[in-house]
């Protein structure tokens, strides 16, 4: 078994927060449309971040992941970044990189990171201009991205596919390998994280969904996660993974805002102790009693990557299935029958 892996497992078994997302700010300087991100202005100060990260270290974390918002609007963000490096973190940056100049990309590069991810939604100017609501935002994003290849930024470019920009998401494969770059596309467009569902409108559509897990390069990627085990809706959110708010909030996974603890008030290590009442609800999940039709009944689960904080922010509860990954578990499916056994094991998937 690779390091990593074995890493995985016993932080996940132990409980070990190995991965942290933190989300240095809520401020933006753009305002795209499928983004699940509540503004607010609580920035809070570099000393708070740096205590955070001493703490985490303290309890095992290794990979940390900053984002925001768009963290470099925070004046002290290199200073913030430094003091993770020297921490021994692996650090990923989540920007829209439209604020990054060759300066800042070459500080990063010093810094050594482990990948710098940036969000482009379409090489057509427009059409990526009218996601951001920003008319500029995409000589600039173009701009970090030839700068941080330029570099020899380890990057990735990150396209949620949506409506508007589904048509054209070969182009941005193209251009990705062209440069030589990985990327993540992402079909999955989750609700606000105060459950209102409007991002929600942006999604694409069944038959598009079929024809991108249809895709010969998508397909043997998202058929290799189909799984069927027990553990397949017992993911690392407040095991081997958690999430802190920018005012200071401690979830379980961004995906998952349900409020651990406040690190303005509590050390993270009591926040996380078998103590909290809802930290040991949560690791005590048993999918064949608590997911009991998921688990027992349904027959798309062993293609569902059914995710509890969507299903949370879709129901306010944990226990349900949800309409996304119903939906997703389908296509799926559908695409692994017609590819792998050249037929629909059912006559009619959407009835
Ligand atoms: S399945 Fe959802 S809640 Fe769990 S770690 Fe993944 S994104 Fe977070
Ligand atoms: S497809 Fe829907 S009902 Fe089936 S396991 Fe996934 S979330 Fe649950």
């Amino acid at each position: 078994m690779r390091v990593a892996q074995q890493l995985f497992n016993i932080t996940f078994n132990e409980c070990i927060p190995l991965d942290c997302i933190v989300e240095l700010t809520s401020k933006c300087n753009l305002d795209c449309i499928h983004c699940y991100v509540v503004k607010s202005c609580d920035t809070l100060p570099t000393d708070f971040w740096k205590s955070v990260f001493l703490e985490l270290r303290d309890i095992g974390c290794l990979y940390l992941t900053l984002t925001g918002g768009e963290i470099f609007l925070r004046n002290d963000i290199f200073e913030v970044i430094s003091f993770a490096r020297n921490l021994g973190f692996c650090v990923t940056l989540f920007t829209n990189g439209t604020l990054l100049d060759e300066e800042k990309i070459k500080t990063l590069k010093k810094l050594n990171i482990y990948e710098l991810h940036i969000s482009l939604y379409s090489l057509n100017e427009e059409e990526h201009n009218s996601v951001t609501g920003d008319k500029r935002s995409f000589r600039k994003t173009m701009k970090a991205i030839h700068l941080a290849v330029k570099n020899k930024l380890p990057l990735v470019i990150k396209t949620p596919l949506l409506k508007s920009n589904f048509p054209n998401y070969k182009g941005i494969v193209k251009f990705a390998k062209r440069l030589g770059v990985r990327y993540i596309l992402d079909p999955l467009i989750t609700p606000k994280s105060n459950h209102d569902l409007a991002p929600q409108k942006y999604r694409i559509s069944v038959d598009n969904l079929i024809k991108f897990y249809s895709d010969g390069e998508i397909f043997v990627k998202e058929y290799l996660k189909a799984n069927n085990n027990k553990e397949n809706f017992i993911c690392s959110a407040g095991r081997n993974l958690i999430s802190i708010s920018s005012n200071g909030l401690v979830y379980p996974c961004l995906q998952f805002p349900v409020v651990l603890g406040d690190l303005k008030k509590s050390k993270l290590k009591d926040i996380l102790s078998d103590k909290n009442n809802l930290i040991r609800k949560l690791r005590n999940i048993q999918p064949e009693r608590d997911f009991y039709y998921c688990y027992k009944m349904c027959s798309y689960r062993e293609f569902c990557l059914r995710c509890i904080g969507i299903v949370y922010l879709e129901n306010r509860s944990i226990y349900s299935s949800t309409s996304s990954c119903c939906q997703l578990a389908r296509v799926r499916k559908e695409v692994y029958y017609k590819k792998k056994k050249g037929a629909l094991p059912w006559e009619t998937i959407y009835a």
